[in-house]
Formats: structure tokens, C-alpha cells, sequence
């Protein structure tokens, strides 16, 4: 499972010239070996200057994204140490903007509904506070 690959399969990689099977294996690996990312990386860079950074070769090779539910799993604290690991890895040094954009739309989505709770709260308290008056 984390054999190592050789720099011709990570050209091809690079290339998109290897089977989507084999593409699926090397993403798989690369998920969880950032080094092996590091690796891709100075190959790229040594073949062309077009992508310098782990988050272009990310984002460029498409490694799969976290769903948005475990994203909000992520917010709530509610995975494991590796899980959150990898997730804070795709946001942070991968930098995917379509995660980052999608963790901050769930963040909005989390205190709004905590705000309609409190709001239906106190029109709830407010309502029974007057009819506990008007009924003494
Ligand atoms: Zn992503």
C-alpha cells in the first residue's frame, strides 16, 4: 500500500498517461503520503515552471475533496485525529478554494441557525412572559 513509486510513474502521473486505475492508486497513496506530493512536486518543477506549489499540483490533479458533510463533521469537531488531519491538510497547505469557500458556507449556515434558534427562543419567552401577565 505505500510502496514507492518511481519517478517515471510519477511523470506519467503528471502526464495523466497512466490508466484511471493506476491515476486512482497514486491519488490514494498521495493522500495520505504529502511527501510523496512533495516529490511530484520537484519533478514538475523540474520539467516546467508552469506549477510551483503542493496546492496547484492539488488542485490541478483533482485529489479528491472531503464530502460537505464531513466538512461539517470537521466544523463540529466530530471526527477522528487522522480524518481532521487530512481535511485540515486540503484546506490549509493544499488550500483548495472549493472546500475553503464551502467550509466558510457551512460556518454562515451553523450560526445562522443557532441565531433562529435563540431568536425563536426569546419570541417564545417574550410571548409567554406576556401571557403570564395578562393573566395575573
Ligand atoms: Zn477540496
Amino acid at each position: 500500500m505505500s510502496r514507492e513509486f518511481t519517478t517515471a510513474e510519477l511523470e506519467a502521473y503528471l502526464d495523466e498517461a497512466l490508466t484511471p486505475e493506476e491515476m486512482a492508486g497514486i491519488e490514494r497513496v498521495l493522500r495520505k503520503r504529502p511527501e510523496l506530493l512533495r516529490q511530484l512536486s520537484a519533478i514538475h518543477s523540474r520539467r516546467d515552471a508552469g506549477v510551483h506549489t503542493l496546492g496547484e499540483i492539488w488542485r490541478r490533479h483533482r485529489i479528491s475533496c472531503p464530502t460537505r458533510s464531513h466538512l461539517g463533521s470537521y466544523l463540529l469537531g466530530a471526527l477522528s485525529a487522522e480524518h481532521a488531519d487530512y481535511i485540515k491538510f486540503h484546506l490549509e497547505k493544499a488550500g483548495c478554494r472549493f472546500c475553503q469557500a464551502n467550509l466558510e458556507d457551512l460556518r454562515r449556515e451553523q450560526s445562522e441557525s443557532n441565531e433562529a434558534v435563540v431568536s425563536r427562543r426569546s419570541r417564545y419567552f417574550q410571548s409567554s412572559a406576556g401571557y403570564l401577565r395578562n393573566d395575573r
